[in-house]
């Protein structure tokens, strides 16, 4: 798979990009996630890139024509048109279940705005979803863009060293994963649960699945409604209320 970021700011998404787990899969070409310098496509003498909106409101606002000659220069590179998504607190909420399916897609491209936002003509012209990571405003798009760069990312095979790595965590089914521990066994008096260390792998897996419904029960009710629940998840969320009660 491979993910194209249109930015103004490549470095900015290099740095993140470089590091870790991501780092690591684009380096062993697991996936690949690069960036295209909207800026190296304007062609305005003084290397400007924004104009003043017509609305007459504060802040600039990023011009159609660089944009679009950069998602152009790529869809010559890549000789496909990518998925384009703009970043935006306009769009639907980011979701695991929508960047895993982005996750299936060959070659997506990422539009991050900065300033006040995008001319909405090219948005109209190439655009083919807005997300949005969050009901807030960020001062630009890179930071939503690399979230969700790196969520599809950590769903590509070969990202990950399991697939249950990710299959098992808060969201991917509706549930917040159960908490987690590691060494000492006795941290500032506080002692990991003795089922833990059981070695009943059995009674291991029981013991995460029930603490995974309680917290999904009191910290995101909502997701509970999504969620796949067998019959003893529903018995065991039944007998969990009548103790609260
Ligand atoms: N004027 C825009 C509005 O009110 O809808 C906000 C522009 S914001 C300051 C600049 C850029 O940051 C946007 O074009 C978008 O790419 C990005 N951005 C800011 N907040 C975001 C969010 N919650 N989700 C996704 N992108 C966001």
């Amino acid at each position: 798979m491979r993910i194209d970021i249109l930015t103004l700011f490549p470095e900015m998404c290099y740095a993140y990009l470089e590091e870790s787990i991501i780092g690591r899969a684009r380096k062993k070409g697991a996936i690949t996630i690069e960036c295209e310098n909207i800026r190296d496509y304007t062609l305005d003498k003084h290397n400007r890139v924004d104009d003043t909106p017509y609305s007459g409101t504060t802040g600039m606002v990023m011009q159609a024509q660089p944009i679009y000659d950069c998602y152009r220069a790529l869809c010559d590179k890549l000789q496909t048109a990518p998925h384009l998504i703009y970043m935006s607190p306009q769009g639907k909420t980011l979701t695991q279940q929508r960047a895993l399916e982005l996750s299936k897609m060959g070659n997506i491209a990422i539009l991050c705005g900065h300033y006040e936002g995008v001319d909405e003509r090219v948005i109209e012209e190439i655009a083919d979803e807005e997300i949005s990571c969050g009901d807030y405003v960020l001062t630009g798009g890179e930071l939503p863009a690399l979230t969700l760069a790196d969520c599809i990312a950590r769903m590509v095979p070969g990202v990950l060293p399991k697939e249950e790595a990710y299959t098992n965590e808060s969201h991917f089914a509706s549930l917040l994963e159960a908490p987690q521990y590691t060494r000492p066994y006795e941290w500032r008096g506080r002692t990991v649960p003795d089922i833990l260390l059981s070695g009943n792998h059995a009674a291991v897996a029981a013991w995460k699945r029930q603490q995974s419904l309680l917290r999904t029960k009191q910290r995101r009710p909502d997701l509970l409604e999504k969620a796949d629940l067998s019959k003893s998840d529903l018995e065991f969320l039944a007998e969990s209320e009548k103790e609260i009660k």
